[in-house]
């Protein structure tokens, strides 16, 4: 009897999609795909273009806001396949999603991730997806950064809270930082423009910010900070944790001069260029300030439920109709269905004693 194929069968060449880029000191601007009249609008009129894709719920660190420290992860027959996570996503680029983020958990644990990467990066040769990136704590960079690059990723989100080992072993309850910076080195041998993104959490890294933002600048990399959120449980008060980047806004601008910046991602970052280092940083405000209403987005989990909101319980299970039929009908439909419904926006906050998070699922299982 013939073997059905698998993943791991298939040829991993390594293709260049793209030219590697050399090392750039400003961000690419990362090409419109070619001119599809995007078909996902949601009912307050938003094109739905960027897709945010948990490929595992798995990590090898537990950060303290993320998740607890004896998270139990989910069975594996829940989780989809690699070739079904293709399928998904490039349903959603024939729907008219231009950009496609890897997250996860760490996407960079996922067994065979870059025969995913390699897949998705076809849709670079028709024109139609204008980017594929990931958000990764670096830990697994230093092996993966050349091989992302030659699949055509060009600019990469690496998350770092602190620049000192023993705190960034307590944040992460298990992280090296020294393997991190290693990473960030091969991202930057590969060429690929790297972001760092930084949680702000008081009594953790609070003092530290301005230390942060003057050594990603000085490595040629823009930083964006990030309001914790209330996402699950984490074994801990989140009031505690909770410091709203007005604080750290203020405190920074002891350091530098902070000048309006009108760049945009679409994205909820709002950006600032300091006058000393010429660079960005991106501030990410989900309780102290809304951006829900440019929301260009949708969350799939690697279970294959679709969130439409990442601070909203409503969400369509995509993986009954992707393993109910080989052809593609259902699951489109199931999809112009759940962009039906996407709210308006999202209603986070946090209060002393919430300790259980406003939703349940924690960021690891939505993507962050
Ligand atoms: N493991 C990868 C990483 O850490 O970059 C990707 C997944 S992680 C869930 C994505 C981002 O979400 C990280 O930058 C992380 O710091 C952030 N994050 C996790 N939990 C959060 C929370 N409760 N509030 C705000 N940001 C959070
Ligand atoms: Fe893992 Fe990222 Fe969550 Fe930290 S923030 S525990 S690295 S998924």
């Amino acid at each position: 009897m013939k073997k059905a194929l698998m993943w791991r069968d298939l040829p991993l060449t390594r293709q260049t999609v793209r030219p590697i880029m050399p090392f750039m000191n400003e961000q690419p601007d990362i090409k419109e795909a070619v001119a599809t009249p995007p078909a996902l609008i949601d009912p307050f009129g938003r094109a739905i273009t960027y897709l945010r894709v948990s490929v595992t719920d798995r990590c090898d660190f537990r950060c303290l806001y993320c998740m607890p420290e004896n998270q139990t992860f989910l069975p594996k027959k829940d989780i989809l396949t690699l070739e079904e996570l293709d399928r998904v996503c490039s349903a959603f680029v024939e729907k008219g999603v231009r950009k496609i983020r890897l997250t996860g958990g760490e996407p960079l644990v996922r067994r065979g991730i870059m025969w995913l990467v390699e897949r998705l990066s076809r849709h670079f040769e028709t024109g139609r997806l204008g980017e594929l990136t990931l958000t990764t704590n670096g830990s697994q960079l230093s092996r993966y950064a050349a091989d992302l690059a030659a699949h055509g990723v060009r600019r990469i989100n690496v998350s770092l809270d602190t620049l000192n080992a023993d705190r960034f072993a307590r944040i992460t309850r298990r992280g090296d930082l020294g393997k991190v910076m290693e990473g960030l080195k091969a991202a930057r041998k590969a060429g690929l423009f790297v972001k760092i993104n930084t949680v702000a959490v008081r009594g953790f890294n609070d003092t530290e910010i301005p230390e942060l933002v003057a050594w990603a600048h000085g490595e040629g990399f823009d930083i964006t900070l990030i309001e914790t959120m209330p996402l699950g449980q984490i074994g801990g008060d989140r009031a505690e944790q909770y410091l709203p980047l007005t604080e750290v806004r203020e405190n920074l601008e002891h350091r530098f001069t902070l000048l309006p910046d009108d760049h945009s991602t679409g994205g909820p970052s709002r950006y600032v260029r300091v006058k000393e280092t010429g660079r960005r940083i991106g501030f990410i405000t989900p309780l102290s300030a809304h951006f829900c209403d440019t929301c260009n987005r949708v969350r799939l989990t690697a279970t294959g439920t679709l969130f439409m909101c990442l601070g909203q319980d409503d969400a369509v299970d995509l993986r009954t109709p992707l393993r109910l039929s080989r052809n593609d009908t259902l699951l489109h439909k199931a999809i112009e269905e759940a962009i039906a419904r996407k709210p308006k926006g999202h209603e986070f906050v946090i209060e002393e004693g919430n300790t259980q998070g406003v939703l349940l699922r924690n960021m690891n299982v939505t993507g962050g």
